[in-house]
């Protein structure tokens, strides 16, 4: 049943400084970005949350620039606020990260892509997020503030567990930052249908100097499939890598899809990314 309006409370700071000062005293707090995650859970009823700080008027929290960290190379810099709507439209990401592009002009339909935030598909956790998969493989680090300062956390140490993350209740995501990336990239999602289609396994692939493979809707977490990509880049065939990749996935039967299934669609995926991208 759709949780009651009336019992929702909502907080709306004007600058990220007053949004961090109100989480600081009060982590209870869950933040809302686009809201098309946190809406469905209102709606559906199967979301405890009351309480809310309102992150969209922030726009300290938008922006996509190359940032020059001095002694090192540019890096591509994507505020958390940055819609689908505006990845598609960047031609800093279409140069840098194609595949970033080609995953968010398959997340749901235009609405969503003008609402639906990279910061809150990050944040929410899902193993099926449609992004994820492109920013583990292109080695993306989240950058995390709280009114006691900023980290930053490698892709791979960001999530501990389904739906979990190493991000504290007092702190937002502000930003993901993604390195310049050698190499050929790579992306697949399969669902039921090209649209509006929650993700039956979803693939990223960066072949460089390094090869790098993640996957989604495959296990309880994003999957950086480091067994399979070692194969590959020592030169291995496609089907010792691929059965390398069965050791590193743990896809369950779900409504969406079957696991014997996805792990032969995981298995098809990696023969194509590695032929595709020769
Ligand atoms: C009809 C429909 C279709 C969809 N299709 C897809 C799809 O194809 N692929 C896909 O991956 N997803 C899909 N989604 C899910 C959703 O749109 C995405 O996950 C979206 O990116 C969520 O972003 P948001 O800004 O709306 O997040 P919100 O709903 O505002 O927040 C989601 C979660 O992230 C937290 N959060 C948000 N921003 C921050 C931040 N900056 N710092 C810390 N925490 C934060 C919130 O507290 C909440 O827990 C779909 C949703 C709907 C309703």
């Amino acid at each position: 049943m759709p949780v009651d309006a009336r019992a929702l409370a909502l907080q709306r700071p004007r600058s990220l400084k007053a949004a961090l000062a109100m989480l600081a005293t009060a982590p209870a707090l869950t933040p809302i970005a686009g809201c098309t995650d946190v809406m469905v859970g209102l709606h559906f009823g199967t979301s405890d949350q009351r309480q809310f700080i309102d992150l969209w008027p922030l726009d300290e929290l938008r922006g996509i620039t190359l940032d020059k960290p001095e002694g090192l190379s540019p890096r591509l810099r994507i505020g958390a606020l940055t819609t689908y709507t505006e990845i598609i439209a960047s031609p800093i990401i279409r140069k840098r990260v194609p595949r970033l592009v080609a995953a968010a002009r398959e997340v749901g339909g235009a609405q969503i892509q003008n609402r639906g935030t990279l910061g809150g598909n990050i944040a929410n956790a899902s193993p099926a997020g449609d992004t994820l998969p492109v920013l583990a493989a292109a080695d993306a680090r989240i950058v995390l503030r709280s009114a006691g300062g900023e980290r930053r956390v490698s892709f791979s140490e960001f999530y501990t567990g389904y739906r979990t993350s190493v991000r504290q209740p007092d702190e937002l995501i502000t930003a993901i930052e993604i390195p310049a990336i050698e190499g050929r990239q790579w992306w697949r999602k399969v669902g039921t249908r090209r649209a509006q289609a929650i993700s039956k396994v979803m693939m990223a692939g960066v072949r460089g100097p390094q090869v790098r493979i993640a996957l989604g809707s495959v296990g309880p977490v994003v999957v950086l499939a480091t067994g399979a990509a070692k194969v590959l880049a020592h030169g291995g065939s496609v089907a010792d890598a691929q059965a390398a990749l069965a050791r590193e996935i743990t896809p369950i039967d779900d409504v969406r899809s079957a696991g014997e299934y996805r792990q032969q669609v995981a298995a098809n995926l990696l023969a194509q990314f590695w032929k595709e991208t020769e």
